[in-house]
C-alpha cells in the first residue's frame, strides 16, 4: 500500500491530522532538504523485501523499486526540476563485502527510466558509522559527522536527488544534504523505499 495523505509535508511521513503540516521530526530540526517522498511505510511485506534485497542478494528487487519510484514519483520529480540523482554511499568495505551499493542499484534504475543522469561517486562514505538504529536522534547526527564527503566539484547550482533504501529520521539524507549545499548544490531532494511512522 503506497502512503496516502496526510503525509508531512517536508518528509512525507504520514501524519495524523491535515492541520498538522510537518511531522514530530520535522517539527524539532532543521533541515538541509527540501523535500522528500517515499514509497512504502517500513512494516511487512516492505520490510521483510527491503532486508532480502540487501542480505540475500536480491539484486533484482532494486529494479522493481527503482521502477515502482519512476512511476509513483515521475510528477515530483520533474517538479523538483533535478538534474542529477546520486545514491547513498556505503563504506567501501563493506560495500566489498555486501558485493553492491542497494541504493545504486534503485537510482540506476530510475535514472535509466527518467533519462536523468546517476552519479555514484560524487559522494564518499569516509568512515564505517554505527548502524544509525542503535542510536538515539542526536548521536545519529554526531556519528555521521564527516562521514560523507564531496569528491568532485560539479556543475553548480544543480538540484540533486538523493536516492536510499530506509528513512528513519533522515539523519543520514540529511548529513549529504548539507554537504552538497555546501559544495554549491542548489536544492536537494530524497525518495526512498520505505519510510517510518511520523507519530
Ligand atoms: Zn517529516
Amino acid at each position: 500500500m503506497y502512503i496516502k495523505e496526510p503525509r508531512c509535508k517536508r518528509c512525507g511521513k504520514p501524519i495524523h491530522s491535515k492541520e498538522e503540516e510537518f511531522c514530530y521530526d520535522c517539527r524539532k530540526g532543521e533541515f538541509h532538504y527540501e523535500q522528500g517522498r517515499s514509497l512504502w511505510l517500513h512494516k511487512p511485506p516492505v520490510s521483510g523485501s527491503i532486508y532480502a534485497f540487501k542480505y540475500k542478494n536480491r539484486r533484482v528487487y532494486g529494479e522493481v523499486y527503482g521502477k515502482e519510484m519512476a512511476k509513483h514519483f515521475e510528477k515530483w520529480i520533474r517538479m523538483w526540476e533535478i538534474d542529477l540523482i546520486v545514491p547513498v554511499p556505503l563504506y567501501k568495505k563493506k560495500q566489498r563485502k555486501r558485493g553492491f551499493n542497494q541504493a545504486a542499484i534503485v537510482a540506476e534504475e530510475l535514472g535509466k527510466r527518467l533519462g536523468i543522469p546517476v552519479d555514484s561517486s560524487l559522494v564518499i562514505r569516509e568512515k564505517e558509522t554505527t548502524p544509525q538504529k542503535e542510536l538515539g536522534q542526536r548521536s545519529r547526527r554526531k556519528n555521521l559527522k564527516k562521514a560523507f564527503r564531496v569528491v568532485k566539484q560539479e556543475e553548480k547550482n544543480r538540484k540533486v536527488l538523493i536516492i536510499d533504501d530506509i528513512y528513519t529520521t533522515g539523519s543520514t539524507i540529511d548529513s549529504i544534504a548539507e554537504i552538497l549545499e555546501k559544495a554549491g548544490y542548489e536544492k536537494i531532494y530524497f525518495l526512498t523505499i520505505s519510510i517510518g511512522q511520523g507519530f
